[in-house]
């Protein structure tokens, strides 16, 4: 644990400790690298920005997802990094959905997306202006820098068959060897070109290929493909295109027509960067860009214990039943882990605590629940909730506090929040005890209910066991008490009995019948698809378990979203979808403590 108590302060305002990024940033602030920027309103290339006013933003960064499915704690960190810091220095995130690619990408998606960034706290708003974009916007610039780069000699088509492209790349030990279309004449690959564009040539039969070099120890930059004919439908532009841009070389081209500063992404993009700069060169150099160019910084992805981080494996693990749907809390995209119960501010403080750095490692899941407690403790309401319910009776109720009587008992709201009120409660002759809580025979160190022993009921008064009843099958039913009156909490001398356990209960008459769903981590594996292993392979049998269990009176009345500290058993959440009044729903978030140190 940390050591934040209750009472400290928001841990999100904490002093934010310095990396590699905001050293950069603070670098090229200081330096002035990008003051002269200037900013249109909208992107556009050069001519679109040559006239108008230096740049009010003093940085840009984007966050481009593509729109092919739902986004997850990965991409949780990369919103964080790239709004927070657009946030912190003065400037803005652009939301960009980068759908280049026309098959895989669904209305569903981008919808989900932009709920996930907002449910995270941030906006792509910078002095009243929306800077939200997508890509496809942008096809009718690639096309023109796809023809500049033809018409300086930087690119041709080539006709090769995919395999011998393939054959011909070389490797890392082989130079690569140049196509024949190489030498075509620039007038000859601008007709081609245009071909390709007017739907002449079928799919794979030709590429665009910038023109570089065959033998450079980059593989990515032996004349990498720049475009390819596919004659698909995009959900955006329709059937206008039957040629697309490859990613590398539409991407920087995005970030350069939105005026990117610092193209932030994740280390698997680092052997791209050499392309990325020689591309944006080129454009500037023919003068459809302006400069200075943004440049690229990559940073370890998230990879966090007992989760995976492919869109494409979560996919899988609904479309085989294993979850209920994007949304199922232990899924660990951003719908599933609010349906699950954590809050934005959690999620903020988790990307902040685990920083970025420039090489891969793995982050341990109790970092992101530690996270949670952290921002929950000084919030969650508190509650009285049985989970695994028996019945003791306490037998001179009648007696001592007259038949039928309900004695009203009173519990702060929070503990350290006085503000926050009381829940009121009523004690009577039947309460609902944790079956855990009574042992027939003591072990050593059991201070609670076994006979002759003397607890507290929580909020109420001491009681002490007289023994309990049991079935035919030697189950216990019911455990029996008496009553030590003038002990009640709160009231003075109640303290004149001593005792050394306190343990928490629901009156039988008026408790909540609740469904609570207990869940636990779907893999049973730390690395669940280390060294190309079939996550499937490793799920837990165990991860959900659903149960019936009495609460305090109060939590039916409780909304959707509302999110407890049941006492001693950890935070729950009223279930987003399922929960109702006449039939409570609560999903476990996580214990009180660490249960996931292996
Ligand atoms: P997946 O492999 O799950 O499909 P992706 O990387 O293809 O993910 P994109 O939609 O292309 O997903 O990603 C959008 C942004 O989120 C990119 O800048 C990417 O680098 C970043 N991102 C994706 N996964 C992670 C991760 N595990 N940790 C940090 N950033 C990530
Ligand atoms: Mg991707």
């Amino acid at each position: 644990m940390t050591n934040s108590s209750p009472t400290s302060k928001d841990p999100s305002q904490a002093p934010k400790p310095s990396n590699f990024l905001r050293q950069i940033i603070e670098h090229d602030l200081a330096a002035g690298t990008y003051a002269k920027r200037r900013w249109a309103g909208s992107p556009g290339d050069a001519a679109h920005h040559a006239n108008a006013p230096i740049d009010p933003a003093k940085l840009r960064l984007r966050f481009p997802p593509e729109p092919n499915g739902y986004l997850h704690i990965g991409h949780a960190k990369s919103i964080c990094i790239n709004f927070g810091l657009a946030k912190e220095y003065g400037g803005v995130c652009h939301m960009r959905f980068d759908d280049t690619n026309p098959e895989k990408e669904d209305r569903e998606y981008v919808d989900s997306i932009i709920d996930a960034v907002k449910w995270l706290g941030f906006d792509w708003r910078f002095n009243d202006t929306e800077h939200l974009y997508q890509a496809s916007d942008y096809f009718e610039y690639m096309y023109k820098a796809a023809t500049l780069l033809i018409e300086s000699g930087f690119a041709y088509v080539d006709e090769q068959s995919a395999q011998d492209m393939k054959d011909n790349r070389g490797d890392f030990n082989r130079p690569g060897v140049d196509s024949p279309f190489r030498t075509r004449s620039v007038s000859e690959n601008l007709k081609r070109f245009q071909e390709m564009r007017d739907g002449m040539l079928s799919d794979a039969s030709a590429v665009l290929r910038a023109k570089i070099d065959m033998a450079h120890p980059n593989i990515n930059m032996r004349d990498p493909a720049i475009y390819r004919i596919r004659h698909a439908t995009h959900h955006h532009t329709g059937d206008k295109w039957c040629i697309y841009p490859m990613y590398t070389f539409a991407h920087p081209i995005e970030d350069a027509l939105e005026q990117i500063t610092h193209s932030i992404c994740t280390l698997e993009f680092e052997d791209q960067r050499p392309f990325y700069d020689w591309l944006l060169q080129k454009l500037i150099d023919a003068k459809f860009l302006s400069g200075p160019p943004p440049h690229q910084y990559e940073f370890a992805r998230l990879n966090l214990t007992y989760v995976l981080t492919s869109k494409r494996k979560l996919k899988q693990l609904i479309d085989e039943h294993h979850v209920s749907g994007w949304d199922d809390p232990r899924m660990p995209t951003i719908v599933g882990l609010r349906r699950r119960g954590y809050t934005p501010e959690s999620m903020r403080l988790f990307a902040e605590r685990i920083g970025v750095s420039k090489s891969d490692s793995w982050i341990d899941y109790s970092t992101l629940e530690i996270a949670l407690r952290d921002d929950l403790d000084p919030k969650a309401s508190r509650a009285s909730v049985v989970l695994d319910p028996l019945r003791l009776s306490i037998t001179n109720w009648d007696e001592v506090m007259g038949s039928g009587h309900l004695e009203p008992c009173k519990a702060p709201v929070h503990p350290h929040l006085p503000d926050r009120g009381h829940r009121h409660f009523n004690l009577g002759s039947q309460v609902w005890i944790e079956r855990a809580d009574y042992q027939e025979i003591p072990t050593k160190g059991f201070f609670r209910l076994f006979p002759g022993n003397k607890v507290r009921l929580k909020y109420g008064y001491v009681i002490e066991c007289t023994g309990s009843n049991k079935n035919d099958k030697g189950e216990i039913t019911e455990v029996l008490a008496t009553l030590i009156p003038n002990t009640k909490s709160g009231t003075p001398g109640s303290d004149s009995v001593k005792v050394k356990g306190v343990i928490t209960w629901v009156g039988v008459q008026e408790a909540a019948s609740i469904e609570v769903r207990l869940y636990d981590r779907l893999f049973t594996e730390a690395q669940p698809d280390a060294a190309g292993r079939d996550p499937m392979t490793t799920l837990n049998p165990d991860s959900l378990k659903i149960i019936s269990a009495y609460a305090e009176p109060g939590l039916r009345e409780c909304p959707a979203g509302e999110r407890f500290q049941f006492e001693r058993h950890g935070y729950f959440v009223a279930d987003q979808v399922d929960h109702s009044n006449s039939h409570p729903v609560f999903n476990k978030i996580t214990g009180l403590k660490d249960q996931w140190s292996s």
